[in-house]
């Protein structure tokens, strides 16, 4: 009997409790989907994502956030502006988060997140998140241990309170290699319309790679949740990166199927004047 291939979203879930090797993960992988053929995909996720999110927002009872992070050049900002394209501006929102400002230290690392959470209807995109909490955080010593350990445990509970009051969330984390970091910090270095995306702090990131590796593999080992999954994503091929992330996403609000609201509440026949 012919069997269905897997979707992108049974594939590149890390599924809850089990063990995350990145070094094992190839960033390149493409799963047999070539270039050309992606690109009529990711067009036809598009236009699903863009019926559904109407739907979703003129339903106005359920929320989905979606978690983005990667390393410096991973793509965060590509997928915004290639798998969001089809959204309505009025029902979604991305979220940049950088480094925290001093009203924001004087407070605990939830505190930010959870007043953009998205509402009723909302789709939000978060680009970073409360997980550099325990990574940036985690990699330069910000916070010592003791406090940063137990962040997994309270991030947990925190996406499962958003969860069990109405939000579907997605987490994405943007698999590249470190040699792709290279070549893409080089194209942004040489082009001017792209320099300044570019810093030399990001050069200092990048000898860090391996405790990154580390400290993304317990948050991805730790933190994917049935509640709140996170799914790998191959990222060297940007087309790939995109076309898998187009497809988790209108599967999963394929599966809300949310509905215009009943019209019910009209008088039948209505004569306007
Ligand atoms: P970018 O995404 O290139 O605009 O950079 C944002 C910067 O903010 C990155 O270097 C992040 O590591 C940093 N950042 C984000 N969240 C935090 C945090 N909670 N603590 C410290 N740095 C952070
Ligand atoms: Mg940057």
């Amino acid at each position: 009997m012919p069997s269905k291939k897997p979707s992108l979203r049974d594939r590149l879930i890390v599924k809850p409790g089990s063990k995350v090797d990145l070094g094992s993960r190839k960033p390149d992988e493409t799963f047999g989907y070539r270039k050309e053929q992606a690109a009529l995909k990711v067009a036809a996720d598009v236009d699903r994502l863009a019926a559904l999110q109407e739907r979703l927002w003129a339903e106005h009872k359920r929320r989905v956030l979606i978690v983005l992070q990667a390393m410096d050049a991973g793509g965060k900002d590509g997928v915004v502006k290639h798998v969001m394209t089809g959204f309505h501006p009025l029902g979604c929102r991305v979220v940049g988060f950088g480094v925290p400002s001093e009203v924001e230290l004087a407070h605990d690392y939830l505190w930010r997140v959870h007043q953009v959470v998205p509402g009723n209807g909302e789709i939000v995109v978060f680009n970073r998140s409360h997980y550099e909490d325990v990574l940036v955080v985690r990699v330069h010593d910000l916070v010592p241990k003791a406090r940063w350990s137990k962040r997994y445990d309270q991030i947990n509970a925190f996406e499962e309170l958003l969860a069990a009051e109405g939000t579907t969330i997605l987490k994405f984390m943007l698999h590249i290699s470190a040699d792709e970091q290279l070549e893409r910090f080089r194209a942004r270095y040489e082009d001017p319309t792209k320099r300044w995306k570019f810093k030399l702090g990001d050069l200092e990131e990048r000898k860090r790679w391996d405790e990154y590796m580390a400290a993304y593999e317990e948050a991805l080992e730790r933190c994917s949740t049935d509640a709140a999954p996170w799914f790998v994503i191959p990222s060297d091929r940007k087309w790939f990166r995109d076309l898998a992330i187009a497809d988790i996403v209108a599967d999963t609000l394929a599966d809300l199927d949310p509905q215009y609201p009943p019209m019910d509440d009209l008088p039948k026949n209505l004569v306007m004047s």
